[in-house]
């Protein structure tokens, strides 16, 4: 294992927006994760690995060591906290907003709002900052959903179009981050594996440039 290169990517938008990134750095997946069972992708490079996990799991693979390197939203690593973990780079892909959303906009209230939303953490952290207390549903998807059957006054979610949010009857309220996807590379990989983990991020920050001013 100690010499082989694993990176954690979620499937979805995540993986299709890494490939391009991965191929600037010689890599290519000999499988579909989205066609392919396999949970671990051979690529072309017989000492790289793909592990194809869920989003919300990539920074706690990093963080163990389970996978040398992931790509995971800064919405995910805010909630995980960033323990054991480098981001060296941000891969300014998979773009969106974390937001308050709800029906209309809220004023400051001595009763406690109830906030439906899987971001907990940023959530609390969110409304302490603005002195408002709440109480914290813990939702697994579907958020949009809570302010219409009463389940929640507001939600916190990640935002891209405001398509989902606008044919549910909610309005973006306020701007919690900019989100994007994130390279993350576990820290004790980082002085074993230094030269090749680094010349890996430096090809992939050269694809991200290249992106960029494309
Ligand atoms: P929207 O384009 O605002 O209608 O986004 C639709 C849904 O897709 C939202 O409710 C989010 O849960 C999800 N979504 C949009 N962009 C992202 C992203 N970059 N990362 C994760 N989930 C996203």
């Amino acid at each position: 294992m100690s010499d082989t290169l694993t990176i954690a990517l979620s499937k979805g938008r995540i993986f299709k927006e890494t490939l391009p990134l991965l191929a600037h750095a010689g890599i290519e997946p000999v499988d579909d994760p989205e066609t392919s069972r396999k949970l671990i992708l051979d690529t072309n490079q017989a000492d790289v690995k793909l592990v194809i996990i869920r989003a919300s799991d990539v920074p706690t693979y990093v963080q163990y060591g389970a996978a040398d390197l992931g790509v995971a939203g800064k919405d995910v690593l805010m909630e995980h906290g960033g323990a054991g973990l480098y981001e060296p780079l941000d891969l300014r892909i998979a773009r969106c907003r974390l937001m308050v959303a709800g029906r209309e906009a809220w004023t400051p209230q001595t009763r406690r709002l109830r906030i439906a939303s899987k971001y907990v953490n940023s959530a609390r952290h969110y409304f302490a900052e603005q002195g408002q207390q709440v109480e914290i549903i813990k939702l697994y998807g579907s958020m949009e959903l809570a302010p219409l059957v009463g389940l929640s006054d507001l939600i916190v979610d990640v935002v891209d179009t405001g398509n989902t949010l606008k044919a549910n009857g909610l309005k973006p309220l306020d701007h919690i981050a900019d989100i994007s996807s994130r390279l993350v590379v576990n820290k004790a990989s980082m002085k074993r594996k230094h030269a090749r983990v680094q010349a890996f991020i430096d090809r992939v920050a050269e694809a991200v440039e290249r992106q960029q001013a494309a």
